[in-house]
């Protein structure tokens, strides 16, 4: 047992054992309103377990949730069927103030392959149910598999009617790719105001959870099955770079915030307990192999990243450059996901024989050149900002040969369907992976203007539209995936219609993208 290991044990125990002794719990606690105003969910599922949440908040918008700072325990209840007719498991759990009463079971030992409901209980107060399942083990396949990707939910500019259509098709998962929260203001045209500042403080964090919460299709989606997540910039702060904040904050001044947002991410998402922050520090790279049809790798592309190369004067962030002005775009030693992580993915991608392996992150992974004409213009944020790393991640892809790969993507508000070469960029390749760009449930698009600029007329972009939000809805079989980019009519009206504005097809056993 590593040295780092012994201490998590020591200190989670501890953490078990501070409320007896100190006496200082809320054994039989009472509320003036619901303390389950945030709702339940669930998420990263493996064959016999899963992570149950919640968090204890009468007042949402109040500071600590509107509890007391006493340690409260929780009850949670997990049975085979939605009435709870025989509850197969429950216990006892420890809201604790220093997490913001946040509640993160993982039951061990289940049934592998099936559903599950769950609920919570503290004082005489009951929880809403939520459904989750356990992942079907490896040596066996499920037959298919449904999956919303959403990302980008700038609460200023859109009602989140695209979750209440994901409702409608009862995904199986729900993959959330980032932009969860917005920590700044912003927006041409708001339908609603966030009503805070920027978010600084571990409070301004806590609460803007809160408020994106308050949306019931939000809530529901969370509720109706498991949840992946991994975040991207704006979670914490917009375009940042590791240490380096968009405002070009003192390094060590925007760690210290950074830590208070990730506590915040964790205290407000179903994340496993070893994603509990260190300081500054949270492991969100992970896999989940969902039996032998689908792998999911989550990637973390801002944790580790290197500085953004050329920066505009006077700040830091993502910048359009030429690459003729800006030597630093092209320096193999700069990396998107750090050493570690590289390494990680590509051990994954080598052992990982799922019939599908989805790579997915934040950003925009496809070559995309920011000007047309022959003088190379990046933007510098997403993985074109960092173009050897990424070539680092398809020599992984190719040479770990995974069965079918395929990236999905998030951040530019815009769907976007493109096949990504052997060398991105370099049309006398061949092609490798494929890439789907979930577009924004409500943040607004870059404009028609930049998404022509920037994709059109590149053989290996099949689609892209920065007009439309939703999100993206992939059914996976053994034989293909089929990807439907499902538009919303409106999010500037609280409830909308849909329609599918296109549908592509990846066989299994073959290369590209198909219109469907
Ligand atoms: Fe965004
Ligand atoms: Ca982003």
């Amino acid at each position: 047992m590593s040295t780092r290991r012994q201490f998590l044990v020591a200190s989670s125990s501890l953490l078990l054992a501070a409320p007896m002794a100190r006496g200082a719990t809320g054994a039989s606690p009472r509320f003036a309103a619901d303390p389950f105003s945030l709702g339940v969910a669930s998420g990263f599922p493996t064959p016999d377990s899963m992570v149950l949440w919640t968090r204890l908040a009468p007042q949402p918008l109040a500071p600590g949730g509107g509890m007391d700072p006493v340690v409260v325990p929780v009850q949670w209840e997990l049975a085979a069927d939605e009435r709870f007719a025989k509850v197969g498991r429950s216990g006892i759990t420890w809201a604790e103030p220093a997490l913001g009463h946040s509640v993160h079971v993982e039951p061990e030992g289940l049934e592998a392959g099936r559903d599950y409901w769950y609920r919570f209980r503290v004082g005489n107060a009951v929880s809403p149910v939520g459904r989750t399942w356990t992942a079907t083990p490896t040596g066996q396949s499920r037959n298919s598999l449904q999956i919303a990707v959403a990302c980008c939910q700038h609460w200023e500019t859109g009602f989140y009617t695209a979750y209440q259509q994901m409702l409608r098709d009862a995904p199986d998962l729900i993959l959330h790719v980032g932009d969860y929260i917005y920590e700044n203001n912003r927006g041409r045209n708001r339908v609603r105001d966030h009503g805070t500042a920027e978010c600084y403080t571990l409070e301004d964090y806590r609460a803007r959870y809160a408020l994106y919460r308050s949306d019931a299709g939000l809530r529901a989606a969370h509720a109706s099955c498991p949840w992946l997540l991994v975040p991207d910039d704006h979670e914490i702060d917009n375009d940042y770079a590791n240490d380096i904040s968009e405002d070009d904050d003192l390094p060590s001044l925007f760690l210290a915030r950074r830590a208070l947002a990730y506590q915040a991410y964790y205290e407000n998402q179903p994340l496993p307990r070893r994603a509990v922050p260190m300081g500054p520090d949270i492991r969100l790279y992970s896999s989940r192999a969902l039996g032998d049809l689908a792998s999911i790798h989550l990637l973390d592309e801002r944790q580790y990243r290197s500085p953004h190369a050329c920066p505009a004067p006077g700040r830091r962030g993502g910048n359009r450059v030429y690459v003729d002005d800006c030597p630093q775009l092209l320096d193999p030693s700069r990396t998107m996901l750090g050493a570690q992580q590289e390494a990680w993915i590509d051990a994954r991608l080598a052992s990982d024989k799922a019939r599908w392996n989805l790579v997915v992150q934040g950003v925009v992974t496809a070559y995309v050149q920011e000007e047309p004409g022959s003088k190379l213009r990046y933007w510098t944020d997403s993985w074109n900002g960092y173009a050897p790393a990424r070539q680092r991640l398809m020599d992984s892809i190719a040479n770990r040969a995974p069965p079918n790969p395929l990236i999905i993507g998030g951040d530019i508000h815009a769907f976007i369907a493109s096949d990504i070469r052997r060398r991105p960029g370099d049309n006398s390749t061949p092609l490798l992976t494929s890439e789907l760009v979930a577009t924004s449930v409500s943040s607004e698009g870059p404009g028609k203007a930049v998404i022509d600029a920037t994709l059109g007329g590149r053989p290996e972009v099949h689609y892209a539209d920065d007009a439309k939000r939703g999100y993206l809805r992939l059914q996976l079989d053994a034989k293909q995936v089929r990807a439907d980019m499902v538009a919303m009519d409106s999010v500037r009206e609280p409830t909308s219609k849909a329609t599918v504005a296109a549908s592509f097809v990846l066989e299994a056993g073959r290369r590209g993208l198909q219109s469907a």
